[in-house]
């Protein structure tokens, strides 16, 4: 269940897909203030370029292809993430497939909020709970 109450400080998990990584640093760029308030966490790629572009602070696991996204579904079991920020391809297979519908299944089973496009990124992240 996603935290609400208080002044949370939330953990939201950042991935996006090679050719969705512009649109997530842009998103990221104009989400900043917000975004900085809260523990982030990203698979190596996108975590390096939110560090280096965005300037934001992020704890990089390794990169997708190579188990980033099995990191952070270890994380989701153990309830260590609020929200899921996953710009993924749907034009593109990936080498890491199963990865990926694992990290998005294992969303769906401890319901975690979970953004796949920019219009349900900038719902969850203008929604009341989110600010509480
Ligand atoms: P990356 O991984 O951030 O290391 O590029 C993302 C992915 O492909 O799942």
């Amino acid at each position: 269940m996603w935290k609400s109450g208080g002044m949370a400080t939330h953990t939201i998990a950042l991935v996006a897909h090679d050719h969705k990584k512009d649109l997530l640093i842009e998103w990221a760029k104009n989400n900043k203030e917000r975004l900085s308030q809260h523990s982030l966490v990203a698979t190596g790629t996108t975590g390096r370029m939110l560090i280096e572009m965005v300037g934001l602070n992020v704890k990089c696991l390794k990169s997708g292809p190579l188990g980033g996204d099995q990191q952070l579904g270890a994380m989701i079991c153990e309830q260590q993430v609020d929200m899921l920020i996953f710009f993924w391809d749907p034009l593109e297979p990936q080498p890491h497939d199963p990865d990926v519908r694992a990290l998005l299944r294992i969303a769906v089973v401890y319901d975690i909020p979970t953004a796949s496009n920019l219009s349900t990124a900038d719902c969850l992240m203008s929604s009341p709970l989110f600010a509480e």
